[in-house]
């Protein structure tokens, strides 16, 4: 690992400029931010504290039939993940219907249902009998998606972040500690759009277990307390539009609502 002594030693050798070290010693003082920026939580049941968020991770086509309805193999390939920015969490209490705003630049706005893993400790390459002794408790979740971005993005190999790194494109219920609920590796998952159920599959036919996604996260990248993770969707996915209701259900936790406007 570079520390700072070395970095400085190969730069003064080097003669290199200083922008990159000024900002690291500047980031060792004490100096106050010029302004706040907020920190994303999510209410924890039971609890007066809430979960401080650092990462968003999501896992790409994690149960065979929705791969199969992406058009790739369902094979046991890799998994494969990507981010939503932190703050892209909307929180939604239950009881309540949480009001997501259909995104600028779609014409195709998809739900998925998740099961979300939230963890309080992490580390690199965490071997999977280990790996759920990282998580503090599980919440169900809404991985919203532009689909037309995301695909036209695809399509040119490009970053499909716009399709799916947007603004409340993380809508989230109360994370649930783990002593009150266990592990979640098998029950029903489903949604539905104004009373019409859409997606219905059972956690146990993930392709790749939570257990299984921290350790394969972790090797590519140092997985940290406050870290969550979105653990893929079953197949159906679909559109909604402005006024549609989804709700969403995950056997043994309360269900999530979130209407269109
Ligand atoms: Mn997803």
């Amino acid at each position: 690992m570079i520390n700072r002594r070395s970095l400085l030693a190969a730069s003064a050798a080097a003669g290199a400029a200083a922008p990159a070290l000024f900002a690291e010693a500047h980031a060792q003082t004490a100096a106050k931010p010029i302004f706040q920026v907020a920190q994303t939580t999510i209410p924890i049941v039971g609890m007066a504290e809430t979960f401080p968020v650092r990462r968003i991770y999501c896992i790409g086509r994690n149960y065979a039939a929705h791969a199969r309805e992406m058009g790739s193999d369902p094979t046991r390939e890799p998994p494969f993940f990507f981010q939503k920015p932190t703050d892209a969490i909307q929180y939604v209490a239950p009881g309540a219907v949480g009001e997501n705003p259909y995104p600028s630049l779609t014409k195709n706005y998809h739900y998925e249902v998740e099961l979300v893993a939230a963890l309080k400790s992490g580390g690199r390459d965490i071997p999977m009998e280990k790996a759920l002794d990282h998580v503090y408790g599980y919440a169900l979740g809404l991985d919203m998606t532009r689909r037309d971005l995301q695909r036209g993005m695809g399509d040119q190999k490009k970053p499909w972040e716009i399709g799916k790194s947007f603004d409340k494109s993380a809508p989230i219920g109360p994370i649930h500690p783990l002593a009150k609920t266990g592990h979640f590796t098998k029950g029903a998952i489903s949604l539905a759009v104004n009373g019409n159920e859409k997606q219905k599959a059972d956690l146990q036919f993930m392709i790749w277990s939570v257990a299984e996604q921290i350790a394969k996260l972790s090797e590519a990248f140092e997985l940290m307390a406050g870290d969550i993770i979105y653990s893929g969707t079953p197949e159906n996915v679909g559109p909604v539009v402005v006024g549609d209701v989804i709700v969403c259900k995950l056997e043994g936790l309360p269900d999530l609502s979130v209407k269109i406007i």
